[in-house]
This record gives structure tokens, sequence and C-alpha cells, in this order.
């Protein structure tokens, strides 16, 4: 029988957790032994007795927690000191962010720690359930309308009433992936008048059956690779589209930045100059800034104002709803660890010639697995 562990996460601003009771007697009827810190569900209001009731064991120490895990599942990654305390044969299940936590994985590697990055499930059909890249970025879309909401000093819907007609406020969403779609969705159903651009044309309809308009640039050959991720744009078509975007920006309330390129830097899509176009009291979200950011002047992890405009960089979007994001992301991870669950030696066996798997592990038995980020670490090698 396994032990599943799951922790309170203890970094600022994240106030999801890994599991809700209703996950834990899934678990539970599967075989699976449940451990969960004491307190996990404090930020969503979910008391520890309500996870006892379902099957879960309490621990409030928690390196004697983390030292009889065989899976420790969490939102966050847990760090190397706090891992050294784990059985070897541990595997972690988190989101990694395995591009930039290159030291911690050739930590994990030569400790013979295993680790499942969240980011690097496929985005197959199969994988859907378990897609919490999709469930969190579409939360994130619904959040990032409603922060924009809150420091706009408008309504968004147009208004008829004796004291005047309202027009409805303009909103600019760039990049139409999931995030962008449930931005666009979100600001419709609010009243907004809604334009979007995206780099990969086959989205121009999906954007058009949410009632949106999809802004037409000419930027020549993009495409998206196999995966359905955008591919860079070149330095040319990234100055086309910004100068074709320009009277879009300067014309809305509130734009959205969703753009992101799988890997690697999001691109700056929006320069200070034309922030300073917006008509002051606009509202820019920018979804990338805690990475770099797709707009010029965004801080991480704040909301500041340029220029007259605000520009809203918090991060950690589905955060702000994180009671219906942890419920999907906890489902998320049930699905994929069922998804491996072996009911006679009542443990999920990870099973290396499963194409999730290959991509998901980043690290198993001392070796490294998903074959992007082995080839990354063996390029900073030479
Ligand atoms: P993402 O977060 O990687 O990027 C967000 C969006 O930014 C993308 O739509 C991308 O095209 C766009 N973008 C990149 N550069 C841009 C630029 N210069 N200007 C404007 N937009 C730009 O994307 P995502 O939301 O994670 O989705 C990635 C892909 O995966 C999509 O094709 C999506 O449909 C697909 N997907 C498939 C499944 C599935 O089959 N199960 C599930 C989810 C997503």
């Amino acid at each position: 029988m396994s032990t599943l562990v799951f922790v309170k996460e203890v970094i600022n601003n994240e106030r999801r957790c890994a599991l809700l009771p209703a996950n834990a007697k899934a678990y539970v009827k599967a075989g699976a032994q449940v451990v969960i810190e004491s307190g996990i569900g404090s930020a969503v209001n979910i008391p520890d007795s309500d996870y006892q009731d379902a099957g879960a064991e309490v621990v409030v120490d928690r390196s004697e927690l983390l030292a009889r895990a065989d899976f420790i599942m969490s939102v966050q990654p847990l760090g190397r000191v706090e891992l050294e305390g784990t059985k070897q044969s541990v595997c972690c299940i988190s989101f990694l962010d395995p591009f930039n936590n290159t030291e911690h994985i050739k930590w994990l590697k030569d400790s013979g720690r295993s680790a499942l990055s969240i980011e690097m499930i496929p985005r197959s059909s199969r994988c859907q359930k378990m897609d919490a890249l999709s469930s969190q970025a579409s939360l994130a879309g619904y959040v990032m309308v409603a922060k924009a909401m809150a420091e706009l000093p408008r309504v968004l819907p147009m208004m008829m009433t004796p004291a005047g007609t309202l027009k409805p406020a303009k909103v600019f969403v760039i990049g139409a992936g999931v995030a962008g779609l449930q931005a666009i969705a979100t600001a419709k159903r609010l009243g907004a008048s809604v334009i979007a651009y995206d780099t990969r044309e086959v989205v121009a309809e999906q954007v058009k059956s949410l009632g949106a308009k999809f802004l037409a640039i000419d930027v020549g050959e993009t495409g998206q690779n196999e995966q359905g991720y955008a591919n860079a744009l070149t330095e040319e078509q990234m100055q086309i589209q910004q100068q074709a975007q320009a009277s879009c920006i300067a014309d809305s309330d509130i734009v959205i930045t969703t753009a992101q390129l799988f890997g690697r830097k999001p691109p700056v899509l929006i320069s200070l100059d034309t922030v300073s176009k917006m008509k002051p009291g606009s509202v820019i979200v920018d979804m990338a800034a805690e990475n770099g950011g797709n707009v010029e002047g965004s801080a991480a992890g704040q909301t500041i104002i340029v220029e007259g405009v605000t520009i809203i960089g918090t991060g950690n979007w589905p955060s702000a709803v994180a009671l219906d994001a942890s419920q999907m992301y906890a489902n998320n991870l049930q699905a994929l660890l069922l998804e491996f669950w072996d009911t006679e030696q009542q443990s999920a066996v990870l099973d290396l010639s499963d194409d999730i798997l290959q991509t998901a592990l980043i690290t198993h038995q001392g070796e490294l697995i998903n074959p992007t980020i082995k080839a990354l670490l063996s390029e900073d090698k030479n």
C-alpha cells in the first residue's frame, strides 16, 4: 500500500491546495493511505476534520510527514532541504517549472528522487482530465477580467438609463489560448465589446464563436508546433504586430495579455510608448509579468500605475479563486495518479513505456526522463 502525502503550501500568495476531501475519499477507496499536513485546507476554509472524515490521517510535523511519503503531491514544488529527509524512492508531483528550475532538477536526478512536472503532461485527448495547465489557465482568464474590472473606473456593459447612456467598455485580449479564450468569454458575458489577436490563425474561429472580433494582422508565416504551441515570431514580425495593434490598444479600456511561448520567455508585445497612448484610467493585465512580461514596465507581483495606466502583474491568478482552483487541480492530480493505479499493489506504478510518463516525468531513479529537459541539461553541461 503506498502512502500519498499532501502538504500545506508554504509560499506567499499560494492559497490553493492539492487535495479536497472528496479526492481523499477516492484515493482511500483505491487502497491508498492518505496523509495530510494539518491546515492543508485552511486557506480555502476546509478544516482537518473534513479530511479525517474522508479517511485521511492528519499529521502536524511536516518532516515526519515527508519521511513517510511514497508520493508527495503539492501545487508548488518542494525544495531540496525538505526533500533530503524523504525516501530516495519518493515521487514528487507538482508544478515544477522545469525550464527554469534546472539546478533543482539536477539535484533531483543526482539524489535519485523522482519528479513529475504537471506542466509537461501532454495536451492530448487522453490527458484532458489531468491537464492542470488548462484548468488553472482557464480560471486565470476569468480572474484577470475580474481584477481589471475592479480597477477600471467604468462599468463593462452598455447601460441605457434615464441618467444617460453608458457605452460598453472596450477590451482587447492578446493571446487566445486557454486563458485568453476564458478572458474573452468572461468579458463578453459582462457586456464588454471584445477584440482579440493571436499569432495562431486557427483560433480566429474560436474567438468569433465567443462573440468577439478577431484583429487581422498579416505578420506572414506563423503557425504552431505539433503540441499546438505557438512558434516564436521574428523581430520583424514582432514589430509588424506591435504597430498593427497599437491603435487598438490606445482605444481600449482594458488590455489583457496572455501571450506565451512554451518553455521560452514570453514575448514583449506592448512598449512603454504604446502604454503612454492609452487613456488615463485604462487598465492592462499582464499575465506573464512574473516571467518577464508581455508589457514593458509591468512589475512582477505588483499593481503599478504607469503614465496614468494601471498595470496589474500580481500573478498566481488561480490562487484568487483558490477553492475552485484547488478542486480542479486536485481532480487533475487524482485523474493522473489513478490512471497509473495498480489495484493489487495498491499503488501507482510508473511504467516508463507510457507516453504520458515519458514526457511528464522529469527525473526517475537517477535518470532524466523528459527528452526536452534532458537535452536542455546536457546543453547546460557543454
Ligand atoms: P500558451 O499559454 O502557450 O500561449 C497562450 C497563447 O499565446 C497561445 O494561444 C499562443 O498562440 C499565443 N501567442 C504566442 N505568441 C503570441 C504573440 N506574439 N501575439 C499574440 N499571441 C501570441 O497556450 P495554451 O493556452 O497553453 O495553449 C497551447 C495549445 O495547446 C493551444 O493550441 C491549445 O488549443 C492547446 N491545448 C490542447 C488541449 C488538448 O488537446 N487537450 C488542451 C489545452 C490546450
